[in-house]
């Protein structure tokens, strides 16, 4: 007897069996359409963490002076949190309690989370680590279509487009099952091209592969589309009739000739022309990924790609167009209902009175009672323990220290605040700086929905026991509530709160009010909004799409004498974000973080294969073992965020339309280690289990 359920992972939401309620084992769901059976491996490995004994199965505070941990009862553990949340609100009002979620909590959960802090805190300070993941995308889609769905379309439908160019995506190492529609389409005779610093997996694939300098992606768009214009490819009449814009987006492309994209891409002209040519007359699919969003230009970079879709005419057009490849496991539907600081479920806007009055009559209060919006993820987490932030924290399906942007200060602000509340499955980095930490359920010890990047709505169905011990997130929420004395209900059956989600999110942009748990399983999943979107018209008052003028600014931090080159970060096909299961899985090699770089950089610096590298940036430094490659800039080194390390190094500017920090470059080091530093390579481990 086995149930059908989804992989605990990235937001391909593959489908997969799990047999056994105790001791699980995965087995294929060949009939699920997404990924028809196919699993990558951290799927395949998914049941590993289950019964680990690092799994945490009681609740645990922590006393400061000593650091022990003692194990409570969960009404003690409750109790704890609850007082210290009333606390911190008498000292300095509703703002001085923040919440932090994540993307790869389920819908049910993400929704949740939102009503608990307007409703039972009355708070503002809510968002969520999905901000980190594509809010640039989400940001340019809304402002250019009016509305953010990843990929508007079935990913299925990359084997239908004549030509592929994915930018700043690793798809190959980060949801394998996905790379198959790219072979389908070379085998059918269309094109793939690649735009990535390091020759990855994926661009092993492609026809075309451009390695520009990190950060300039959005140049190499202008510079596209400079060309396309010269070449007559533009589709004018589908530019007259369906969008608004484009005489200002074609005279800001006029300048960028390619020699000028050569000499700040690093792209040469006959490579641009080249791509040029790939495109003019064909079917056209563009896809970008955190390479491309992570930056403090992430917004503009994606409208710059987005606006070469629209002038093409592609956008709507069936095997063509353009779609954001979103990372987290509900990346799209943990951005939807209300986790992020200035929204409401259904993608409505907090700040709207409409918005507010719909679901205040929901959630049965006034909407006056409703919070304005709050501050976005990293600047909520810089204003921690400082006079006018908040004082206590409480964390739900996040690992902050590993994951934030210049985590060495972002660790010092969780640090100094008065109560960090921490709900996770394994003591991680930022549980362990917490005090109290609240254990609970995972994965198919739970049913929930997920949105996968396609925006279909996905049932991840119970399929196996919790350990003895551990609750639901939904369960402490309901129970906190109760104790902070809130009037509103919070029920803890996952289809109930969908229900009520459906309901609070009808009428608005995300509308699940028509989605049930039944037509989930009868039907593999539902897509919000219908399969495909944009055929006939896009989201805006007038129906059409909006091309914006943008322009290239750089990087934040540009190379100097002290930091001459660019850092990179991203991710391995063994792990998974800040790797608080995947490191903890045993069939998952965990071989720590390494420095990649160019076989000339290294010999510049002196480093052979597997020697102590230290890089360092004006934000922190981390030594690991260097991975010689000819298949990266000579200019640039990459480093994996998995483990502790990487993100102190990273830079914390961020865009100032989605607030998204610049994860994806800065200026950096590299050296051999300090002579006080040649011990062993500094390597990252979890901390064990307390
Ligand atoms: Fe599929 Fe992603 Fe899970 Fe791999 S990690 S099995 S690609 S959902």
């Amino acid at each position: 007897m086995s149930t059908a359920t989804h992989c605990p992972y990235c937001s391909l939401q593959c489908g997969m069996k799990l047999a056994g309620r105790r001791t699980p084992e995965v087995s294929t769901w060949e009939e699920f359409p997404v990924n028809q059976g196919a699993l990558c491996r951290k799927g395949w490995a998914a049941a590993g963490l289950y019964g680990g004994r690092e799994r945490l199965t009681s609740p645990l505070v922590r006393d400061r002076e000593t650091g022990e941990w003692s194990a409570v009862s969960w009404d003690d553990a409750l109790d704890r949190v609850a007082d210290g949340i009333r606390a911190a609100q008498a000292a300095g009002g509703p703002d001085r309690v923040a919440v932090f979620g994540g993307g790869g909590l389920t819908n049910e959960k993400a929704y949740a989370l939102g009503k608990f802090a307007r409703v039972a805190l009355g708070t503002s300070q809510i968002d969520y680590n999905g901000r980190w993941c594509m809010s640039s995308a989400a940001s340019a889609g809304i402002r250019a279509f009016g509305l953010d769905r990843g990929l508007p379309f079935p990913l299925a439908d990359v084997e239908e487009t004549d030509v592929l160019v994915l930018v700043g995506s690793n798809l190959a190492e980060t949801m394998p099952p996905a790379a198959r529609h790219l072979d389908r389409l070379r085998e059918r005779g269309g094109k793939v091209v690649v735009v990535d610093p390091r020759r990855t997996p994926t661009a092993d694939r492609a026809d075309l592969h451009l390695q520009p300098v990190p950060g300039t992606d959005l140049a190499l768009a202008l510079g596209l589309l400079h060309l396309l214009v010269a070449a007559g490819a533009v589709d004018t009449t589908y530019v007259t009739e369906r969008t608004t814009g484009w005489e200002d987006v074609r005279d800001s492309v006029a300048s960028w000739w390619p020699e000028r994209v050569e000499r700040v891409t690093g792209i040469e002209a006959h490579e641009l022309r080249a791509l040029a040519a790939m495109l003019t007359g064909r079917k056209v699919m563009v896809l970008t990924a955190r390479g491309a969003e992570q930056h403090s230009t992430g917004s503009d970079t994606v409208l710059a790609w987005i606006n070469v879709a629209l002038a093409l005419g592609m956008v709507g057009r069936r095997g063509a167009g353009y779609g954001c490849l979103t990372g987290q496991g509900n990346g799209q539907g943990g951005r939807e209902h209300g986790q992020k600081a200035d929204q409401l479920p259904g993608y409505r806007r907090i700040d709207d009175p409409a918005a507010r009055a719909h679901v205040a009559g929901v959630w049965g209060i006034d909407p006056d009672e409703l919070p304005g919006p709050g501050r976005s993820a990293y600047e909520l987490l810089d204003a921690l323990g400082t006079p006018d932030g908040p004082s206590a924290l409480l964390v739900l399906g996040s690992n902050i220290v590993v994951s934030a942007p210049r985590a060495t200060h972002v660790t010092s602000r969780l640090e100094a605040l008065d109560l960090l509340v921490v709900c996770d499955l394994v003591m991680s980095e930022t549980a362990a700086l917490a005090d109290v930490v609240l254990p609970v359920t995972q994965w198919a010890e739970e049913t929930g929905t997920m949105t996968n990047l396609e925006g279909r709505v996905v049932l991840r169905q119970r399929a196996i026991t919790a350990p003895s011990g551990v609750r639901s997130d939904l369960d402490v929420l309901a129970g906190l509530a109760e104790r902070l004395g809130s009037t509103a209900s919070f029920p803890t059956d996952p289809e109930e709160v969908f229900a009520e989600l459906g309901r609070a999110s009808a009428g608005g942009p995300a509308d699940y009010s028509a989605i049930t748990y039944d037509r989930i399983r009868d039907e593999h999943g539902v897509f919000w909004g219908g399969e495909r979107l944009f055929a006939e018209s896009f989201a805006h008052p007038d129906g059409r799409a909006r091309m914006y003028a943008v322009e290239h600014r750089g990087a934040a931090e540009q190379p100097c004498a002290d930091y001459p080159v660019h850092l990179t970060t991203g991710r391995v096909l063994a792990q998974y974000q800040s790797g608080a299961q995947t490191r903890r899985t045993r069939s998952l090699p965990d071989d720590g973080p390494f420095v990649e770089l160019h076989p000339l950089l290294a010999g510049r610096i002196g480093v052979g294969p597997g020697d102590a590298v230290r890089v360092a940036t004006r934000r922190g430094e981390m030594t690991a073992p260097a991975k010689v490659v000819p298949t990266i800039r000579p200019d640039t080194v990459f480093v994996p965020f998995h483990w502790v390390g990487a993100n102190r190094l990273t830079n914390d500017a961020l865009d100032p339309a989605s607030r998204m920090p610049e994860f994806k470059v800065c200026a950096a080091s590299v050296s051999p280690p300090l002579v006080e530093q040649r011990a062993p390579a500094s390597v990252s481990k979890p901390r064990s289990s307390a």
